[in-house]
């Protein structure tokens, strides 16, 4: 039924079928289940991180704090546009994996790194939980508001027109007194990648956001232990042995930054997290971590994973 195409003639013509129309810029389809809105909103979130990531190899505004704001103004602006009406749908997943490569823009993280580090080094909330929130906003408005002839079906418990497996005033319902920061730290506290237990509250800007793109790209690498290390490299075959150049057998982030004698810095990881003028200064003489140009591992990854 679903398929079947209704025919309305209009001025002794009969109308073109539309099986996905256009609503106020959400792309409709007869089950609701928003794939080709979320397909098509997912190629406009590509097409906007490529120039969110040009702007993070110039030399003028590529420090964290300015591509923070771009990506929130460019990319996320149309990631969540009408997000209360979708996001409900099995096919978020598509605006997920975009959101992901800008906040792997803005933190220099590179592919291999846990997903949860992301917003955690972008200081943005999960994408999930941002749209849970804006749902929330978007109920409460309506709900408050008694002018809105939407208001009188809430109040109503909503005798539903067509029927929906997943109707997002249902969840709305659920999320009463939502709070988006605790529940990113419960979830961050659920699947904490942070082995070197640098992060105390997920939610709050981590240091070294004003550092230049080098420094703060290294220093993402090295807390999240995913950067071109010599054990990194060895994994992806660029490289024979997982040797460090002091002799240690391999050569993790943990061992250049806590135990290497010819590179280490006092104070180790703790330190260097702190993104301290000592550190930043270390980062930048850093002969390790930018050897090969990331393009290079990037397709390797690719090929390997
Ligand atoms: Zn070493």
């Amino acid at each position: 039924m679903a398929r079947q195409e209704i025919k309305v003639v209009f001025n002794e013509q009969q109308i073109r079928n539309n099986p996905n129309p256009t609503y106020l810029g959400i792309t409709l389809d007869r089950t609701l289940t928003y794939r080709e809105h979320l397909t098509k909103v997912a190629a406009k979130i590509k097409i906007r991180n490529n120039i969110i990531n040009k702007l993070a190899q110039t030399t003028w505004g590529s420090d964290a704090n300015t591509i923070r704001i771009s990506a929130l103004a460019l990319t996320y602006s149309v990631a969540e546009y009408c997000a209360p009406v979708w996001l409900n749908s099995s096919h978020t997943s598509k605006i997920d994996t975009q959101l992901n490569a800008t906040m792997r823009t803005i933190s220099g993280a590179i592919k291999s790194t846990p997903a949860s580090w992301l917003p955690v080094l972008s200081n943005i909330a999960p994408p999930h939980l941002r749209r849970y929130y804006s749902l929330v906003r978007e109920y409460n408005n309506h709900a408050l508001n008694r002018s809105l002839p939407i208001h009188k079906y809430i109040n109503n418990n909503l005798s539903q027109r067509s029927k929906s497996r997943k109707p997002p005033w249902k969840l709305a319902q659920k999320l009463i007194n939502y709070n988006l920061n605790s529940k990113w730290t419960e979830e961050w506290r659920l699947n904490n990648p942070d082995k070197f237990n640098l992060i105390e509250q997920p939610t709050e800007r981590v240091p070294g956001f004003q550092l230049p793109r080098k420094e703060w790209v290294t220093l993402n690498r090295l807390r999240t232990g995913h950067g071109k290390t010599g054990n990194m490299l060895h994994k992806w075959g660029l490289r024979d042995t997982p040797q460090c150049d002091c002799g240690h057998e391999t050569q993790t982030a943990n061992h250049i930054v806590e135990e290497c004698p010819i590179r280490s810095i006092r104070g180790g990881m703790k330190h260097l997290h702190k993104a301290t003028t000592a550190a930043t200064n270390w980062l930048t003489n850093l002969d390790i971590v930018n050897t090969i140009p990331t393009y290079i591992l990037y397709s390797i990854y690719l090929t390997n994973y």
